[in-house]
């Protein structure tokens, strides 16, 4: 008898793999396991494995495994079912889907580079000898490379070494693709345990009357022992005494104190557990039991509450019924970064009950995380994470929560798989008969559509928390006002007195352009010319602060010229105009404010985000500038004015979904307006006051909008009546590609007709030295997915059969959003 297991490979390959393995390891091996293998020549993975069975492979000798790495499955076979939907339904491989879903320390193979670990200490004598030879290069080396260590410990079977070292903490796998996340340190301090028994620490007192100060500093650390639930910091008991370091440093020499580190979280929660939540308001309420009866025969519901109508206390309410019911909870946000206002409300209500989930932390807090989560820990209940939260290994699920479920930063672009979290959020709380709320003020389009054919609950919530009014939102017609000489820079005198009288009030302004930089374009006014970025086929965009220009798509930049590079005429204008020009011309305007700017260049950096977003909370700033960042769910108490610069660049882009985004996008923003008393105003400037989607934005028409838009999706086959797939061919040399996507429209029009748009070019058809070509296949409802999409992975495989295709990328986008 012989034994098989297929694994899945944490590469782009189409199938799993056979391997062989003998009896005993066929009776041990379950599914979710990882085993070592070798691929091709000289690769070794750890691998996946999905079943174990007795069906040798036809086509291959099957090659025996090198070591099983795991004791118990790491994966579940709920994950494992989730991972096969999305790589059928977004056309990518299992490998794809678990390079996406494992936290980096799980994923090892032939390129997986390992560095020490310097955050946690520990014994060298725990250390077999394998382990120690690695641990002690790495004290000379700073990095090694599997192969090296192979070298090392003088055999090719590593992976089991290595993934020992990573569970005691001795190592960690660098990964690439993300900012390495720096757990922060933090000092803390406790009584030596010696001294924990009543008596010795009378005694202990007793001979500490001669240091009263010392005295003093324990007197103090027991108020705050008794007090506290969690660790004490130095610096608070520093603070609380009112001594110094170095008296506690005395005590810590006596052995009277002990000194202690933690990581502590990027996201730390700093405040108190309250652990009771807020009393809902009567509208809240009914929108909470209506949510709690569509659950009766339906497991998603929509949930449409205008902005600051108190959403989040009403999700708040079902996670603790999920929570009474010890279900686990996933809460997903369009991004980490921009909600630490929320993720600190959340800790409030659930402590230690809630684990944030964030790409940028460490290898081994996201393994610990998961770990947590797959073990049903108390401890990891309530998840809250942006969409690669969607795999970690629940055991029981009650509840998911997608928060503002419009946003597209849900779609994945690239790498592969190209998933949608939240459409695959509601694959997987099937699986576990969960429930589903999506909440937004302003639904995509698609989600509305699904709620209005019944499909998904409908909730509505039209009142704002606490009755104030829903912002007043006007039209400013700048075309106008140019004419008549009433604009000062990009201000038009009816944005310049809303924000004198604001400010005069003492309340904040927020200030939206969706470009960053000074001005897009540089233009030469002797010859026309104007500066592109070498890699891709856009203009260079002007950066006053650097006096550089850049490339907003690959990073490229160079000197702001003197001269126009082509005929050398130093008679150079700028055309449009970003959030550093705003940023600028605030500042002449308002010498005596302070202005604050919010986009992708002011926010780099560990904190940049809670930095900018908390000086404006605390009144530092007065008036804010930003792009689309500022549309993400803040909630600031003291904005009363919000001025949108121009709504003309956000509805003139080439895309079926502009529309719907801009309504959605302004919306938003106007909704960071008047969240406490007073009702907010928004000023609208734009050349087109007349235009229907800033219309209905001014009497915040959501229906209106709807229905518009919907006629026209149904009009020009788009969602959500056609389903939509975008294939993308990418290469350096134009003639290759545009041949390439000529062949692929051909074999797809065979087979779909008229249902195939392109190829054809986009706006900007190169980027960082790549030309890309799109084809777009719509899929009419009744027509089967499932053989759709075996027709385009025929095509696809046939394709890059061809010779002189070779080296052209086609990436395939279902759903492309
Ligand atoms: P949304 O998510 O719908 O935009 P939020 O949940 O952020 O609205 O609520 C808006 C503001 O109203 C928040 O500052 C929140 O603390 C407050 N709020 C909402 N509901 C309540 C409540 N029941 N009791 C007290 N404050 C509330
Ligand atoms: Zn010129
Ligand atoms: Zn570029």
């Amino acid at each position: 008898m012989s034994y098989f297991i297929n694994v899945i490979l944490p590469i782009p390959l189409d199938k799993e793999f056979t391997y062989c393995i003998n009896k005993s390891e066929a009776i041990f091996l379950k599914p979710g396991m990882r085993v070592a293998v070798q691929f091709g020549k000289s690769k070794v993975y750890a691998a996946l494995v999905t079943t174990v069975h007795q069906n040798a492979p036809l086509i291959y000798e099957a090659k025996e495994i090198e070591h099983i790495l795991d004791e118990t499955p790491i994966v579940t076979q709920y994950q494992l079912k989730l991972w096969s939907w999305i790589s059928n339904y977004y056309l990518c491989t299992k490998g794809e889907v678990m390079r996406a879903a494992l936290p980096g320390a799980f994923l090892l193979e032939s390129e997986t580079i390992i560095l020490k670990n310097d955050k946690v200490e520990f014994d060298e004598s725990l250390l077999k000898d394998d382990e120690f030879l690695i641990y002690e290069a790495l004290q000379y080396q700073s990095l090694l490379r599997i192969q090296e260590i192979m070298n090392i410990i003088g055999k090719k079977n590593v992976l089991p070494v290595i993934k020992r070292l990573i569970e005691k903490k001795v190592i960690t796998v660098q990964e690439e693709i993300y900012e390495q996340y720096k757990p922060k340190i933090v000092r803390y301090i406790r009584l030596n345990s010696e001294y924990t028994k009543e008596d010795s620490l009378r005694t202990l007192l007793d001979t500490m009357t001669r240091a009263p100060k010392q005295r003093e500093v324990l007197m103090h650390l027991f108020t705050l022992q008794a007090k506290a639930t969690k660790p004490i910091k130095v610096s608070e008991l520093v603070e609380v005494s009112k001594s110094s370091s170095s008296i506690i440093r005395t005590l810590i020499d006596k052995n009277v104190l002990e000194e202690y580190h933690l990581q502590t979280d990027r996201v730390q929660f700093s405040g108190d557990i309250k652990g009771y939540t807020k009393q809902l308001n009567e509208y809240q309420d009914n929108a909470l039991q209506e949510i709690k009866d569509s659950f009766k025969d339906k497991s998603v519901c929509l949930f449409h509450g205008v902005t600051s109508s108190g959403k989040t206390e009403v999700y708040v309410k079902l996670i603790e019924e999920a929570i009474l019911e010890n279900k686990q909870v996933l809460y997903l946000l369009p991004e980490i970064a921009l909600t630490t206002q929320l993720i600190s409300r959340l800790q409030e209500y659930f402590g230690e009950k809630l684990t944030v989930y964030h790409s940028k932390y460490s290898v081994n807090e996201r393994v610990e995380a998961w770990n947590n989560v797959k073990e049903g820990k108390a401890k990891a209940q309530v998840i809250i994470g942006a969409r690669s939260a969607i795999f970690l290994p629940f055991v029981d699920l009650g509840l998911i929560i997608v928060d503002e479920e419009h946003e597209n930063t849900f779609k994945q672009y690239d790498p592969a798989p190209r998933y949608h979290a939240r459409d695959s959020a509601i694959v997987l709380a099937n699986m576990f008969s969960a429930r589903v709320v999506l909440g937004s003020a302003t639904p995509a389009l698609e989600t509305y559509y699904n709620a209005q054919q019944g499909k998904y609950g409908y909730v509505k919530l039209t009142r704002r928390y606490g009755n104030v009014l829903m912002p007043d939102i006007n039209l400013v017609d700048i075309k106008t006002k140019y004419r008549k000489k009433e604009m000062t820079g990009h201000f038009s005198d009816t944005l310049l007195a809303g924000i004198h009288e604001a400010l005069r009030e003492g309340e904040q302004v927020i200030l939206f352009q969706n470009r960053r930089g000074y001005s897009p374009v540089i233009e030469c006014n002797t010859c026309g010319h104007s500066p592109q970025c070498p890699n891709c086929d856009v203009s260079l965009t002007f950066h006053n602060y650097k006096n550089q220009l850049r490339c907003h798509y690959c990073g490229y930049h160079m000197a702001m010229p003197q001269k126009c590079m082509a005929c050398e005429s130093v008679d150079l204008t700028t055309k449009g105009f970003g959030t550093e020009q705003i940023e600028k011309e605030l500042k002449e305007l308002f010498p005596d404010h302070r202005i604050g700017r919010m986009d992708q260049d002011t926010t780099r950096g560990k904190h940049g985000y809670e930095k900018i977003i908390n000086s404006f909370e605390q009144g530092d700033i007065d008036i804010m500038v930003g792009t689309q960042m500022l549309s993400k769910g803040l909630d600031f108490r003291n904005v009363s004015l919000v001025g949108i610069m121009n709504a003309d660049n956000l509805l003139n882009f080439p895309d079926f979904r502009a529309h719907e985004r801009s309504f959605q996008l302004m919306q938003q923003v106007a909704g960071r307006a008047g969240r406490t008393k007073k009702r907010g105003k928004v000023l609208i400037q734009t050349f087109n006051p007349f235009h229907q989607i800033l219309q209905q934005v001014s009497i915040n028409d959501y229906t209106g909008m709807y229905k518009d838009q919907i006629e026209e999706r149904h009009q020009y086959k788009y969602p959500p009546f056609y389903k939509l797939i975008k294939i993308t061919g990418k290469h350096k040399d134009y003639n290759k590609v545009n041949e390439a996507t000529n062949w692929l429209g051909r074999s797809f029009r065979n087979v779909f007709k008229e249902n195939v748009l392109g190829p054809e070019f986009p706006p900007i058809s190169r980027i960082r030295n790549q030309y890309h070509k799109n084809l777009i296949i719509k899929i009419p409802q009744g027509q089967s997915l499932g053989k759709t999409k075996e027709v385009i992975k025929k095509i696809h495989s046939s394709f890059k059969s061809i010779k002189e295709f070779s080296g052209v990328r086609v990436v395939i986008n279902v759903d492309n959003y």
